[in-house]
């Protein structure tokens, strides 16, 4: 069985639809830690996406604001601009979708998800003590986080953590990570739609426990086309830009 495994779409279509061609033929399911819709331009064309992948998906934080389950004013002034125009565009069936998505962590086909960390689905994990934390509590060898924006992840053996740095160099789509049985691991495939981690590329993973691997992808997409709709639909400039700089 071959996950493929996104993050963050942030309703941006086309670098949804680049990962997929990419990767046709690579996976068998889709799993998604959340943030579907927030700063981008299409949320109905990437919740549409992902339910016509039957995706099985968790909700982010976004999509909590979007769908009206969490107050925006904890958002800085950009996001919240952009998840009230996302809330404004939602179709009726997009917006229950939205709100009934499950709040992680999930587990699913040996895989743990979360979108922030294990017990707080708004927290961001960057730092190794959070990341010990969560490796240790989680009831799977390999857990999946998203909400950083920043692909990469930890491992844990022996009371050693070990940051693992996984991001394919400018020239290549993916580089694989060998999973070693009794080690855990805590894992983010990236940002599909709005990468914080200097590379512009839509970020993503595929996990196949049955073989023992996880590739970390990125893909190249239409920037430019994507920041064009951002414009026409009046989302704040800041937003737009730092597609451009993956920051
Ligand atoms: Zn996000």
């Amino acid at each position: 069985m071959r996950i493929l495994v996104l993050s963050d779409l942030h309703s941006n279509r086309t670098a949804l639809d680049a990962a997929l061609a990419a990767t046709k033929d690579r996976w068998d399911r889709v799993v998604c830690l959340g943030d579907v819709v927030g700063y981008g331009p299409d949320p109905n064309e990437t919740t549409g996406k992902l339910r016509e992948l039957g995706a099985q998906c968790i909700r982010g934080n976004h999509d909590k604001a979007a769908c009206g389950l969490m107050p925006t004013e904890d958002f800085n002034p950009v996001a919240r601009i952009a998840a009230d125009w996302t809330h404004s565009q939602l179709t009726p069936e997009n917006l229950a979708y939205l709100r009934d998505l499950p709040q992680g962590p999930l587990e699913t086909d040996g895989l743990v998800l979360v979108h922030g960390a294990l017990f707080d689905e708004d927290e961001y994990v960057f730092t190794p003590a959070q990341a010990l934390e969560n490796l240790l509590d989680s009831a799977g060898h390999v857990t999946f986080f998203g909400h950083t924006h920043h692909q990469g992840g930890f491992s844990f053996l022996d009371s050693e953590l070990e940051v693992l740095s996984l991001r394919p160099r400018p020239k290549e789509a993916f580089a694989a990570l060998r999973l070693e049985a009794p080690r855990r691991y805590l894992l983010n495939p990236g940002s599909i739609g709005q990468p914080r981690d200097a590379d512009s590329r839509a970020g993503f993973a595929i996990a196949d426990l049955d073989h023992h691997v996880v590739e970390f992808w990125r893909v190249a997409y239409d920037i430019a086309a994507v920041q064009a709709r951002m414009r026409a639909a009046g989302l704040p400039e800041p937003l737009v830009q730092r597609l451009a700089v993956g920051r």
